[in-house]
């Protein structure tokens, strides 16, 4: 079990690869669901809007936007940006382009710079060795 502070309220809590601690995690579930309804109902609302009648902080909401909970009418606003080109984005993190680049980039296939093998440091090298020796 990992230890970590809650990226909200900073109380410890066991990590299960979600940041926030269960209670801060069911509150934004709440939230969610207020930003949601109050979408629902007024289609079009801009984020300052939404945060003023549901009480939810504007942060929060750009961060629904990222997280492609909800998505911006309009193709070109201004509030999101693709982390990668800057381009205007309606939901998420990357826009299309950006998506299909990295997915091309981290499936090329890799290998080890022999050279940089080769140039090892003799020192560190050697400093290991003994290292190792005084450890026995
Ligand atoms: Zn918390
Ligand atoms: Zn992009």
């Amino acid at each position: 079990m990992e230890l970590r502070n809650c990226k909200k309220c900073g109380r410890a809590f066991a990590y299960k690869g979600i940041p926030v601690c269960l209670r801060c995690k069911n509150d934004d579930e709440d939230e969610f669901m207020k930003v949601k309804d109050y979408l629902y109902d007024n289609t079009g609302a801009t984020i300052r809007e939404v945060s003023d009648e549901t009480g939810v902080d504007e942060k929060q909401i750009l961060r629904y936007l990222k997280e492609s909970r909800i998505e911006i009418i309009e193709e070109g606003n201004f509030v999101l940006e693709c982390e990668r080109c800057g381009k205007s984005l309606r939901s998420g993190r990357f826009c299309d382009v950006c998506v299909s680049d990295m997915s091309k980039e981290f499936s090329s296939a890799i290998k080890p710079k022999i050279n940089n093998i080769k140039e090892k440091p003799k020192v560190k090298e050697k400093m290991y060795i003994s290292d190792k020796l005084k450890r026995k």
